[in-house]
Parts: C-alpha cells; structure tokens; sequence
C-alpha cells in the first residue's frame, strides 16, 4: 500500500489495468490477454548472510521472468527492504511492455531481494549478491536472462554477478548490464535513463509546442535516475526549482543549481545538509506549482490522495509505476499530461540492449555513437507513441501499452502457443 494513501494498489495490478484499457481499445482476444498476463517463470529463493559479528541474517530474492516472447529476459535487479513478489511481477510485466514498445530483441524480467542496504556493508553486500546469483543462476544467461541495475544497485553490484556468473560458465559479459566500463560496460549506460527521460521530454515538448526555457521542475529522487534527468533538464533551459532524495527535498524559487547540487551529494553520498534554499518534505514537493514533475525515486508515490495536489501540467514518469491506477486518474481528470513511464525511462533498457550488443560483437562504441543510437530510439517511439494516442484519442500511456501489446502478441502468434 502507497505510503498515506489508504488504497490497496499493487504494481501487477497497475499494469494490468493499463494493459486491460489497451487491450480493450485493440480489442485483443480473451486467451490473448490471459496469456499476456501470464508470467513465464518465477522464482524466489532464501538468502542466508552471516554477518561480519557472527550473526545469521535471512533475506528472500526474487526473479520474475515474465514474458520472453520476444527475446531474452530482460530487467533489473531491485534491493530495497520493501521488495516482494507481487512488486518484481508487476516490474517484470513493465519490463516486458518497455522492451516491446522500443523495439528491442527481449522480453521482460525483474528481480529483488528483501534487504535495506543501510543495514549491511560493502563486504557484506557482495556475500549477499552472490549468494543470490549462485541460487538463481540456472535461469539467467546471455540468451536467457540478463540482469542490469535497479534501485540500491549499482555498476559494483553488477560487477559481482559477472564474476559470479562467469565462474560457473566462463567469462560472460553478455550475462548482466551496467556493468563497470572495464569490464565490459557501456559508454554512456549510467547516464542513459536519464538522459532519456530527458529526450523523450524534449520530443514530446517540440511536438507540443512547448518551450522548455519557460518550464519550471521539480525532481523526486537523487538517484542514478534523477540525477541525471535534473542535469539534462536543466541543460535544455528548465529551470529545476527542487530536488529531493530520501532524507527531504530542497527547493527555492529561483532555481537550484543542480551542479552544486551533484557535487553536494558526490561529497557526502546525500542531499542531506544541503544548503540552497528552503527544506521541505517529499509530500510537499509533489505538490509545488511547477510545470513539470518528475517521480524518480519510488512506485506508487501518485495514489489517489497525494495525486489531488498535483499542481503540475506534465508528470514525466521516471520511476517505475510512480502513479497508481486510481492516481492516473485523479491526474487525468485535473488535466495532467502523463508522459508514461515504459516510454520515459526507456533510456536505461535501450543502452543495456547496446551494452548486450557490444559484449557479443566484442567491439566497443564510443559514447557519441551511444548517444546517437539512443536518440534515434526515443524519437522514433516518442513518435509512434504521440501520434498514435492522437489518432485514436486515447492517453499516451494506453497508446504505448497498445503497440507494445501488439509486438509481444505477434510474436506469441508467430511462435506457436
Ligand atoms: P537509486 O537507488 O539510484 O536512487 C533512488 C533515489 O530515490 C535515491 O536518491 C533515494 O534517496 C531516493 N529515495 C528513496 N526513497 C525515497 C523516498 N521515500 N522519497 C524520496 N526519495 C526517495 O535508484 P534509480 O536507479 O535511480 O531508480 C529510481 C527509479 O527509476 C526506480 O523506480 C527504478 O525502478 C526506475 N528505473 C531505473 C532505471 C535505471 O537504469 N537505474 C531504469 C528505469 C527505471
């Protein structure tokens, strides 16, 4: 349950009404759906950890496989006390709508475990993940299943699980995504989602005939994802008037400086202490009148209740499933402009796909031509995406749900139930 909401919401729920209101727009057969909504494969395993003073802790990990129709499963890896099946499903279901609707060579996948990383240290984290992927390595590979970062996991994490992985299949890049540039990662990976989010911003706006040097954001989350999609905005002229992370948020009227705001947080591995303008709480920063929002931290932070204060005109959904189906509503009915999340943070899934690329060809790109092959993905489904939602007068995330629904059911066809 969202955090002051008082809904009962799951994330597998929230997919599946967004991908029931595509399917009923398509009008997909009934054994269609039910299949479609159907994961392939899920696994949970106990994680035994003994502690640096001696002490056994136990966690659970998860790895949904949801749909591999298309390709390999694709998705991250997911730490946060918080995690358990029904959120990795509902993120897996996403993972697979994300890679369908970019046009990439995969299905969709997620994983998680159980843990807040701030009780535990380094040494301890890499006991943890290891242990993890020794239980759950049978099922992932370069053409099976192929991890990448999430919340609390980083190009480290990933680095670990190569090595796990390639100590029991020979050394396998291609197995896990954002990894560490030496060992195989991509130039441009870390920065990929937000930079995306940002694209796919700038190409909505240019259709939309808005002028991003007059908009105002505001940012929820200071993580890989937002970040990065604080820079980008700002780069292009939005003038960014708050950023939070997890210890509150920092907002001033006339604008943060986001680089002091990056150097602050590379300093003290927080925001905590930052002293540009005013604090606030998270809850408050969804509500400031800003032209943009941007969720970047955690699901479901736009239920039924927060979803009401919303004064923004554009929610770009960096986060997974930061608004709840109840949420979209409220947000729709006040006049928001949804920029959905398997469209705005597909940035991320889109440099792994070339990372996978390079660790198979063996042949590395630079990061312009990342960059490059990145915004020609996102242009080309902002595209589709918009015009579809014009032509058929249906929201931009029932458009995305419905041509991604299209790809994963032509391929289910084409393979033979
Ligand atoms: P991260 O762990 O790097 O950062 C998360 C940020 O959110 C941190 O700044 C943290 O302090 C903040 N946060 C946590 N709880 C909060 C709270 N209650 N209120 C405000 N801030 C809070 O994670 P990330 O990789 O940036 O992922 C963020 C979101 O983006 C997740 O929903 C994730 O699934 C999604 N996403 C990530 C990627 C990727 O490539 N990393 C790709 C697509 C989508």
């Amino acid at each position: 349950m969202p955090e002051g909401s008082g809904e009962h919401v799951s994330v597998f729920e929230t997919a599946n009404a967004q991908f029931d209101r595509a399917a009923e727009v398509m009008e997909l057969d009934g054994e269609m759906r039910t299949l479609l909504k159907s994961p392939f494969r899920e696994m949970q395993v106990e994680i035994p950890l003994r502690r640096d003073n001696g002490t056994l802790s136990l966690y659970r990990g998860y790895r949904v496989q949801f749909n591999g129709a298309r390709g390999p499963f694709k998705g991250g890896i997911r730490y946060h006390q918080d995690v358990d099946m029904d959120e990795v499903r509902g993120l897996a279901a996403l993972m697979t709508w994300k890679t369908a609707l970019v046009n990439i060579p995969f299905g969709g996948g997620k994983g998680g475990v159980n843990v807040n990383v701030k009780e535990i240290n380094r040494f301890e984290l890499e006991r943890l993940t290891r242990k993890f992927i020794s239980r759950i390595g049978h099922i992932l590979g370069p053409y099976r299943d192929i991890p990448a970062p999430d919340m609390n996991t980083n190009a480290q994490v990933m680095a670990w699980i190569m090595d796990e992985y390639s100590g029991r299949h020979g050394y396998s890049p291609a197995a896990v995504t954002g990894k560490p540039i030496a060992l195989g990662g991509s130039a441009g990976r870390e920065a990929a989602t937000g930079r995306g989010v940002v694209m796919v911003f700038e190409e909505v706006a240019r259709r939309e005939g808005w002028d991003p040097r007059q908009m105002t954001a505001a940012v929820q989350g200071f993580g890989n994802v937002g970040s990065h999609a604080a820079r980008f905005l700002s780069e292009i002229g939005v003038k960014v008037l708050a950023v939070s992370d997890v210890s509150g948020a920092y907002f001033s009227e006339k604008g943060i400086g986001v680089s002091r705001v990056w150097s602050h947080n590379a300093r003290n591995g927080s925001l905590e202490g930052f002293d540009e303008g005013e604090k606030i709480s998270n809850d408050e920063l969804l509500a400031l009148k800003v032209d943009v929002l941007v969720p970047a931290a955690l699901g479901g932070v736009l239920h039924k209740n927060s979803a009401g204060r919303v004064k923004a005109r554009v929610v770009l959904e960096a986060a997974n499933a930061p608004v709840t189906d109840a949420g979209g509503k409220v947000l729709e009915g006040n006049g928001a402009y949804l920029i959905p999340d398997i469209l705005a943070n597909s940035g991320g899934v889109t440099v792994s796909y070339f990372e996978w690329v390079q660790n198979i060809q063996q042949f590395t790109w630079d990061e312009e031509r990342v960059n490059a092959e990145l915004a020609k993905v996102m242009a080309r489904a902002t595209t589709q995406v918009w015009e579809l939602a014009k032509q058929r007068s249906v929201s931009m995330r029932t458009a995305a749900f419905m041509i991604a629904i299209e790809r994963v059911a032509e391929a289910e066809r084409l393979r033979g139930i």
